[in-house]
């Protein structure tokens, strides 16, 4: 997880903030940046400042002093998220699962795949469209005021 984490951040010089949301960062902060300054392949900008959260349905299992301090829900700038990616995803290829199981394993992983990007891309054709509808109310509220 700290590779993965470092290596995604180093792809963005220039922020100063970065939001990480990972179903056990309770546990997994506690020792990130020290982990990184006893690492020699783990590095990160000094200036970076990380806010670790939750995804809201992973916050559900975890004690109760971690929702104050995890909660999507109090975190400035995160809009209305739940966090959740990979488990979202899991319900529509309950459709393809059966199916999948009976072929070759190259041939299942190209279907699972196809299915994972026809996902993605339903994604983005809904954020383009809401971040439309959004720019359209911000101009229809300036307007009117
Ligand atoms: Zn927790």
């Amino acid at each position: 997880m700290d590779y993965s984490i470092c290596q995604a951040l180093k792809r963005f010089p220039h922020h100063v903030q970065a939001l990480i949301i990972y179903d056990i960062c309770c546990q997994w902060s506690l020792h990130f940046r020290q982990h990184i300054s006893e690492s020699k392949f783990l590095e990160l900008f000094d200036s970076l400042e990380i806010t670790g959260a939750i995804g809201k349905w992973h916050l559900a299992a975890h004690i109760p002093e971690c929702f104050p301090k995890f909660s999507l829900n109090f975190v400035e700038g995160t809009g209305e998220v739940d966090g959740e990616i990979l488990e979202t995803l899991w319900s529509p290829l309950d459709e393809v699962a059966g199916m999948a199981q009976a072929m070759s394993i190259p041939h299942a992983q190209e279907v699972i795949d196809d299915h994972m990007n026809d996902n993605n891309w339903w994604k983005i054709i809904r954020m383009c469209r809401d971040s439309h509808r959004m720019h359209v109310y911000h101009e229809t509220d300036i307007i009117s005021s």
